[in-house]
């Protein structure tokens, strides 16, 4: 495990839907924080949203994305990450969305090592599960 990795730590993520554990860097105003590429691949922007027809539809952010820029004088981008099964389409019809938005999430939880669908979105950085990724989940969730 390389050092940017044991920095950060479990969360559980309710995106309307589904549970999602994934990697968070903390919290911040009580949101789960997630770097760029290691949100659960439900959370999208406001931005990203828009990009595949879809709006945020009223709903509260579930988690934050913090990425930096190249630009030296802005150091840090914080953006709201919303639930694409709480959003709302565009265009078109309530079947449409889901048919859309489900045959593009499938493929996010085949791990690129075991080629399983683990039931889970793997991280978007490494494309693994936990169990090839080597995390043991269990000391975290311990009662
Ligand atoms: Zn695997």
């Amino acid at each position: 495990m390389n050092p940017r990795k044991r920095r950060q730590r479990p969360v559980t993520v309710f995106d309307g839907r589904t549970h999602h554990v994934a990697l968070c860097r903390g919290f911040r105003d009580g949101l789960p924080v997630f770097g760029w590429g290691e949100a659960p691949s439900t959370l999208l922007t406001a931005t990203q949203l828009r990009q595949v027809g879809l709006r945020r539809n009223g709903q509260d952010p579930v988690a934050l994305l913090v990425f930096r820029h190249h630009h030296p004088y802005r150091h840090e981008t914080v953006a709201e990450l919303f639930s694409v099964e709480r959003a709302a389409p565009v265009r078109g019809t309530e079947g449409q969305r889901r048919a859309k938005v489900q045959g593009a999430l499938r493929a996010r939880r085949i791990c690129a090592e075991c080629r399983q669908d683990v039931g889970y979105y793997v991280p978007t950085s490494t494309g693994l599960c936990w169990n090839c990724e080597g995390i043991d989940l269990a000391e975290e969730v311990a009662a």
